[in-house]
């Protein structure tokens, strides 16, 4: 199955900054299609869990009581390429508007709330190396149309199913009705089917011909033995 990263705290790690996480229930059905490697670069970075806020200033990453953090991040993100290459992941899914993860938006850099276009450290990092990045809507979509796909396959497959069945059934269908031809054949062809008879007759023949001298001739010779005696006496008779 296809490895994919994900934000740790997207699958209900509390590597948030406040100790909670973003749990996305939706993304549990990824795990049908692929093995989720949950990741959080900014504890990968070193950071502890829970941490102070931070944000993108520029080219830095700055918390909210304006210390430098672009060391850890960047560290995190770094390790977060790495992992990909091991494993050859090509597709991660990240935490929209964290200032590691966000794909599209990132909050001002100045903790007023404000979100500006922009990528996270580790969003950016990854997608520069060619990795799809996908926020968690996009995934969302991403599952969505990975389960229409699977359920067109799974129409598709029942249906060939379907068909090879029949396409069985009509095949023994027909070679049943072969048998039974090729079996009628036989019997028509057998030389006791052609004469039903022939060995009983074979068997009776002699026993009609004992049968026959006793009571009617069978043939003229065949007459019973008194009758011929009678004529031999009358033609006696007549000679004188
Ligand atoms: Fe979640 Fe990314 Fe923030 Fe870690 S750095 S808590 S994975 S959004």
């Amino acid at each position: 199955m296809e490895k994919v990263l994900i934000s740790a705290c997207l699958i209900g790690d509390n590597t948030k900054y406040d100790g909670g996480n973003n749990r996305k229930d939706e993304l549990e059905g990824l795990l049908e299609f692929f093995d989720l490697v949950p990741f959080c670069p900014e504890v990968e970075g070193g950071l502890p869990t829970p941490r102070d806020p931070s944000e993108i200033r520029g080219n830095m990453v700055i918390s909210n009581k304006g210390r430098d953090v672009t060391k850890q991040f960047q560290e995190g993100a770094d390790k977060a390429l790495r992992l990909c290459r091991l494993l050859g992941i090509t597709k991660a899914i990240l935490k929209e508007r964290s200032p590691s993860c966000g794909t599209h938006q990132v909050s001002s850099g100045y903790f007023v709330g404000r979100l500006v276009n922009g990528m996270g450290v580790t969003a950016r990092i990854l997608s520069e190396a060619g990795i799809e990045v996908y926020n968690e809507e996009e995934a969302i979509t991403l599952l969505e149309r990975l389960q229409k796909r699977a359920k067109r396959k799974d129409a598709i497959h029942e249906k060939i199913v379907e068909a090879k069945q029949k396409k069985e059934e009509a095949e023994a269908k027909e070679i049943e009705k072969k048998a039974r031809f090729e079996k009628k054949k036989e019997r028509r062809e057998s030389p006791d089917k052609k004469h039903p008879y022939k060995k009983d007759f074979e068997k009776g023949y002699k026993g009609k011909k004992e049968f026959s001298k006793g009571k009617k001739p069978f043939r003229k010779s065949d007459k019973p033995f008194r009758q011929n005696d009678r004529k031999f006496d009358k033609k006696k008779e007549r000679r004188g």
